[in-house]
């Protein structure tokens, strides 16, 4: 028999496996703050368990982080981790520290199949959804492993004990965007219990505006989103027509401007933000005319096809990659973009590039992934990349 990955568990699936080996619910919840709160991966450390329940649990289950081929710490702090998911599939997560916040950028499949023009994982194809353990070993490792760095740099943040004390620890992470490689709302399953452990106080303890699923835009995933846990939603909207977003954002075809623009007005009524963040990314001669940004502003406006909505724009500076046979817009191009929308009356951001020294941008992710996925597969026979991995944080 395999052992249960206790990492693929929202509390009460915890609180229902516990509970079919004769425990208490009240032992789930210590069992989960060990785990999530305090990066524990032996039953062993968790004192203060019956020495019963940890001898039960390490018969049958584990706390399974996922192995990690690579990790480059960017000289703006940036820090990017690379998962074996196996098979030859790497998974890349991306932590961004802000002067007030921590974001982790997280992954949610191994490829995708929506197949976006100027994505590199969409130029990758779908290899496989990510299973909810999947999805949060990453933030499981980022949060724990991040702690122990700043633990050996300012030792005071963690109390005199440390990790090993009792004190409760500074959390590092604040904010989760789910924008890593993947479509979330295609592995909804999956997705849905990691959202929840995020959010769990004896988990993550994150509040539902500092989470974020980005969409490309399954229209019925939304509201069930919206139904069942509205967290921020960011949509990646690329193009003001459905002559433009069709061939950059295949499912466009499936779900329109006008179905998608309704969804966000749905999503607006459950959601813990009182706007949608819309992603653009600027691609020269695509989409970056000011005609475009006028046409953006009567798309979402009251005269639009599901009247005004509302939200905020941030444009994404493209990141080239060769096969896309796309360019990055001009900087004066995407200022003058901003302009126009900005004089709209719309908030509107253009994202900072961070971690450009190792490659953490948005959508450079997967090709490089798969470059060096082929190349694990050809080193896993040698010791160095042996030595270089590790399942600790
Ligand atoms: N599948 C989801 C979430 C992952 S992609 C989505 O599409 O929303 C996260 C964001 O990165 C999306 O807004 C996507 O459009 C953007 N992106 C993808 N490839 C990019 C690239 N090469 N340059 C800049 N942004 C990119
Ligand atoms: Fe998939 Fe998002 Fe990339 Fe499109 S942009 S291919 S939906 S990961």
């Amino acid at each position: 028999m395999t052992a249960v990955n206790l990492l693929d568990f929202d509390l009460d699936a915890l609180a229902a496996y516990c509970e079919r080996l004769g425990e208490k619910r009240f032992r789930a919840v210590q069992l989960f703050r060990w785990i999530h709160q305090r990066g524990a991966t032996d039953f062993e450390q968790m004192t203060d368990l019956a020495k019963s329940l940890r001898s039960k649990l390490s018969g049958v289950a584990v706390i399974q982080p996922l192995p990690v081929i690579s990790e480059h710490a960017s000289t703006d702090g940036t820090v990017k981790w690379l998962f074996d998911v196996g098979a030859g599939n790497a998974v890349e997560a991306v932590f961004i520290p802000e002067d007030d916040r921590g974001t982790l950028c997280v992954s949610s499949q191994a490829g995708c199949a929506v197949g976006c023009r100027f994505c590199s994982t969409g130029h990758q194809g779908f290899s496989r959804n990510l299973s909810t353990g999947e999805i949060l070993a990453q933030l499981w490792y980022a949060e724990h492993s991040l702690r122990r760095h700043a633990a050996t740099r300012t030792p005071h943040r963690l109390g005199p004990q440390g990790l090993q004390g009792t004190q409760p620890v500074e959390r590092v992470i604040t904010n989760v965007v789910m924008m890593g490689m993947g479509e979330p709302l295609q592995n909804y399953a999956a997705v849905l219990p990691a959202l929840r452990v995020m959010l769990d106080d004896h988990g993550y303890g994150l509040s539902r505006r500092r989470v974020t699923v980005s969409t490309s835009g399954v229209v019925p995933m939304m509201d069930r989103l919206g139904a069942d846990l509205p967290v921020a939603l960011a949509v990646s909207l690329h193009a003001p027509d459905d002559a433009l977003r069709d061939p950059l954002v295949p499912i466009n075809r499936k779900y329109p401007l006008a179905e998608l623009l309704g969804a966000c007005q749905r999503y607006l009524k459950t959601a813990p933000r009182d706007f949608i963040t819309f992603e653009y990314c600027m691609l020269d001669g695509v989409n970056d005319t000011e005609a475009h940004a006028r046409a953006l502003l009567a798309l979402v406006g009251s005269q639009g096809p599901v009247g005004r909505v509302p939200c905020k724009f941030n444009l994404i500076p493209f990141n080239p990659f060769p096969a896309s046979g796309l360019l990055r817009s001009k900087r004066e191009q995407v200022e003058a973009f901003a302009r126009v929308l900005i004089e709209g009356g719309l908030v509107t951001t253009v994202r900072k590039t961070r971690g450009d020294d190792i490659d953490a941008a948005c959508g450079q992710l997967a090709g490089e992934v798969q470059d060096r996925t082929r190349a694990v597969v050809r080193m896993t026979r040698g010791p160095v990349l042996a030595a270089q991995r590790s399942d600790q944080p």
